[in-house]
């Protein structure tokens, strides 16, 4: 009903048009928010433009459902309660005795899920450093007939590792299965997993798509609609579905995603190159610098390299807590992808449910400090990490 081409239209007109137009009725410009468990219908068994019950289809959740199909590329969205219920729907289509193969770098909760309840229930989990294909295509080959899917994040949470996902895309398929891409960290503006072979890519929305950090939501896409139609019924049936107000949130966040994320990646570019040039610091991590391992991948694969930054201090823990406290303009918080912008320590904080040896395999180092870049003014920004790197030295 949008009066664009969801498809062919460029990103940042259909951002902000696709899945909403004026009502008819009245001009109302805006999707409204639709507070509603049931809608009337005029013969039994025959509702209105299909809807019934808010659990199945809700009129904003569709629009918001239809908006971050156009930015992915995809043929269908499905929108969930978090990030979380949009990963446990994915994970409840798994029997017992299946076989995932999932990055060894995951968010901290992702990693939860499938350790503390999947595995539980008989899905089993090979987790492999998927920046290494040879070492992945070897994980899929031993799962065998039992494979359920290839399980990946690019850029990584907190190690920003660099995937390749159209050499993943033809690793699933040789293996027949799919691959699922958690493209939260890049927003569908810096990087399309489905045009490079991918069959799902799930988001926390909650993150830059909302971008204010005042929603928590998440959602799937994808091209196959027999894969909609078995997640749509599982989503059905559980009830994990985004609640109307929270859709219109994430769907006012879209419109300016492209604008963020230029400026995200801009202050982020300028940061990490700081960080690099300070004696407090002993490692920065940013795709886009050329210091990264896969620099050129992430180039080739990424429209810009993102807001996020990894780096680790020489002073260990002690350093990244007086970072965190010191800082004025970073908000020591969890989460991720707001306008404003947050520091966080993951060892302690978002990644502390991971064992320290499997956080040490992962590279994760004791003095990791985590900067989600927001878009204030870079002076203020570059200022107030100076402000942070003095403490951290002075906590040594
Ligand atoms: C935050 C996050 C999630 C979980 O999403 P919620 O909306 O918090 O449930 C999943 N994956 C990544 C990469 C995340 O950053």
């Amino acid at each position: 009903m949008s009066s664009i081409d969801p498809k062919t239209a460029r990103f940042e007109t259909r951002a902000i048009h696709a899945g909403q137009s004026p009502n008819p009725e009245n001009g109302a410009l805006m999707t409204p928010v639709y507070f509603n468990s049931t809608f009337a219908q005029p013969a039994p068994g025959e509702p209105l433009l299909g809807y019934e019950y808010s659990r199945t289809t809700n009129p904003t959740r569709t629009a918001l459902e239809e908006n971050l199909a156009s930015l992915e590329g995809a043929d269908w969205g499905l929108c969930f309660a978090s990030g979380m219920a949009a990963i446990d729907t994915l994970m409840s289509l798994a029997n017992p005795g299946d076989h995932i193969v999932a990055g060894i770098d995951l968010y901290g909760g992702t990693y939860r899920l499938f350790t503390k309840f999947f595995q539980r229930y008989g899905v089993k989990f090979t987790f492999v450093d998927t920046t290494d294909l040879a070492a992945t295509e070897a994980a899929l080959n031993e799962a065998g007939s039992t494979l359920k899917y290839l399980y990946i994040e690019t850029p990584s949470n907190p190690m920003l590792g660099i995937t390749d996902i159209e050499a993943c895309a033809r690793l699933a398929h040789a293996a027949g299965t799919h691959l699922v891409v958690d493209n939260t960290f890049a927003s569908p503006f810096l990087q399309s997993p489905l045009a490079m072979g991918a069959d799902l890519v799930l988001h926390s929305c909650t993150k830059y798509l909302a971008g204010h950090s005042d929603a928590v939501a998440g959602a799937i896409v994808g091209n196959d609609p027999a894969l909609r139609e078995e997640i749509a019924f599982y989503q059905n049936t559980c009830g994990g579905q985004l609640g109307p107000m929270s859709a219109f949130l994430v769907m006012r966040g879209t419109k300016t995603l492209a604008l963020r994320m230029e400026r995200h990646s801009e202050n982020a570019m300028a940061i990490a190159k700081f960080l690099e040039s300070r004696d407090e610091v002993d490692k920065v991590i940013y795709p886009g610098l050329e210091s990264h391992p896969a620099h050129a991948l992430a180039t080739k694969q990424m429209r810009s390299y993102g807001g996020m930054i990894s780096f680790e201090l020489k002073s260990g823990v002690p350093g990244g807590k007086a970072f965190s406290m010191a800082t004025q303009v970073f908000t020591l918080a969890e989460s991720l992808g707001g306008v404003e912008s947050l520091v966080e320590v993951p060892p302690i904080m978002t990644h502390a449910s991971i064992p320290a040896a499997e956080r040490q395999a992962a590279g994760m180092a004791d003095g990791l400090v985590r900067l989600s870049v927001g878009v204030e003014h870079i002076d203020d920004l570059l200022a107030d990490v100076e402000r942070g790197l003095i403490a951290a030295a002075a906590a040594k």
